[in-house]
């Protein structure tokens, strides 16, 4: 098998909600799919979900990169994934290059006749995945999230960062209604500085805070080391880690207690690569996503229900989108993901309505 040619769809999907986190506020996706063709009945689709603050790209350059990328994999055998994700090393962004890796899996699940999740090990049949809710008003946040629970949803993942007084009043308010039985786990974005970080999570701490998410900026592994030292919180890395390389240094420096991998930051190759590094580490990871369609957090569950050492999991980025093009896939219902046994990814893409949204 061959691959003929690799189709570029930058989209624009407005959101249900602004997406805010202490890295700025989102009002619409702009990603982009791709459907890799090859010379048999065979093809795959893939998704790049670039973000300026952590693959540093743009839709723009997605494309740029794409556009870069088609003449250096065609006429490749798609199976050969590990020699083609080498072969567009060089080329600039993390999600332009996921997207390729993405589509190949989904060729190489779709002619083995299998869901990726088998490929990668058939570890469970469902996972429960927190739903995020944005920075706020300290009413708004406390709504939101009452009515994710009262909705049926069972883990609450609470933005943070930007005000750490208002932090802390949000979970006692959030915890005061909702009780202690939902999941509240706590995400950054690498606002706090690391004495804020170590007296704001010691408030928290009284609440059952499942996890904190990079606590303190990416770069400072160290810092990250001695929140965790002085936290009971258990810390994740997140945007500190995007390569197998990445993960090393976490697990060399004692910085973490947990990985979130995201497929947008590191291919989905190199994605089992770091699970694989965790799982001899002893540190658990979580399966994550950005804002995507469901072409990716379906990738992303694959990825979670394959692999034992994925034990938590945030694929909610599909929810926030007002439409989707992607027909079947991850179903999310009452905060919990599941797949079908449809090869590959199990999923198609409606190319009308795909149409619309370009
Ligand atoms: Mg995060």
């Amino acid at each position: 098998m061959k691959i003929t040619n690799l189709l570029v769809y930058p989209v624009l999907i407005p959101l249900r909600k602004p997406f805010v986190t202490s890295l700025g506020s989102k009002y619409q996706y702009d990603g982009v799919l791709v459907k890799i063709e090859t010379d048999e009945d065979v093809f795959g689709w893939g998704e790049a979900a670039p973000s300026k603050n952590v693959t540093k790209e743009t839709q723009e350059t997605v494309v740029k990169s794409l556009n870069e990328i088609k003449p250096l994999i065609a006429g490749e055998n798609p199976f050969e994934i590990e020699s083609i994700m080498d072969k567009i090393n060089y080329v600039f962004g993390s999600s332009a290059k996921a997207s390729v890796d993405i589509a190949l899996h989904d060729i190489l699940g779709k002619r083995l006749g299998l869901p990726l999740k088998n490929v990668f090990g058939n570890d469970k049949k469902e996972i429960r995945t927190s739903i995020t809710v944005s920075i706020g008003k300290v009413e708004d946040v406390v709504r939101e999230a009452v009515k994710i629970i009262d909705n049926g949803g069972r883990n609450i993942k609470l933005k943070i960062g930007l005000n750490p007084d208002e932090d802390i009043e949000k979970i006692k308010k959030i915890r005061e209604s909702v009780g202690y039985e939902p999941r509240i786990r706590v995400d950054a974005n690498q606002a706090y500085s690391v004495e804020t970080a170590i007296k704001t999570l010691r408030e928290m701490e009284r609440y059952e805070i499942e996890f904190v998410e990079q606590p303190v900026n990416a770069k400072d592994i160290d810092g990250m080391r001695r929140v965790r030292n002085n936290v009971s919180i258990p810390v994740m890395a997140d945007e500190s880690v995007h390569t197998p390389e990445d993960a090393m240094n976490v697990v060399k420096n004692d910085a973490a207690d947990m990985i979130n991998i995201k497929i947008m930051k590191s291919g989905l190759l190199n994605a089992l690569k770091i699970a694989d590094i965790c799982s001899a580490a002893g540190l658990s990871c979580m399966a994550g996503c950005m804002i995507e369609t469901k072409i990716g957090v379906t990738a992303g569950t694959h990825l979670a229900l394959g692999k034992r050492i994925v034990r938590f999991a945030d694929l909610d980025g599909h929810l926030d989108l007002k439409f989707d093009p992607t027909l079947n896939g991850v179903r999310t219902e009452k905060g919990v993901n599941k797949v079908g046994d449809g090869a590959g990814f199990g999923l198609d893409v409606d190319e009308s309505a795909l149409k619309a949204l370009i």
